[in-house]
């Protein structure tokens, strides 16, 4: 069995051509879609579902998340697990050469450049055959802050 690549369409940042490629691919996209696909356009950042939502004015949250998926399935965002919580969405123009990094106590997230596990990454195709692919979950530890204040803890315990 082959996999099947699906088609990207990451670099596609001009909106008139998202909107196009949605309508190829039998969608809708009218005046709420667009307010959303302009939205998720100026996001730097990694944001969530919610988040975006509440930036805007009467669209409601199930429609994001309806839009995002459509947005996904054709490459122009994708996203990214931190923890038992909501997913967040990255911009994929943005995204490819960042990991997340999240504190389990927390939930304090950083995203770093994806070099940052090059040598990692070198180690386990070469010496483990495995291809580490950090771009859906992210990497889960603790913040400077909270590992601080738990060893202060144990420290405490004595
Ligand atoms: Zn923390
Ligand atoms: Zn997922």
């Amino acid at each position: 069995m082959t996999t099947v690549r699906r088609k990207h369409a990451g670099d596609l940042v001009d909106p008139t051509a998202i909107a196009a490629r949605l309508r190829a691919d039998g969608h809708t996209v009218g005046k709420t879609r667009t307010v959303i696909l302009d939205a998720v356009r100026s996001k730097q950042r990694a944001f969530t579902a919610e988040e975006l939502a509440e930036s805007l004015d009467d669209v409601h949250v199930s429609t994001v998340y309806r839009t995002l998926a459509l947005l996904e399935e054709i490459g122009v965002i994708r996203h990214i697990h931190l923890s038992h919580g909501p997913a967040i969405y990255e911009r994929t123009a943005v995204s490819t050469d960042v990991r997340h990094l999240v504190c389990e106590t927390c939930g304090r997230h950083v995203a770093v450049p994806r070099r940052v596990f090059e040598a990692a990454r070198r180690t386990l195709e070469r010496d483990y055959d495995f291809v580490l692919d950090g771009s859906h979950f992210a990497i889960v530890g603790r913040c400077r802050a909270c590992a601080d204040s738990s060893d202060a803890e144990l420290d405490a315990d004595g």
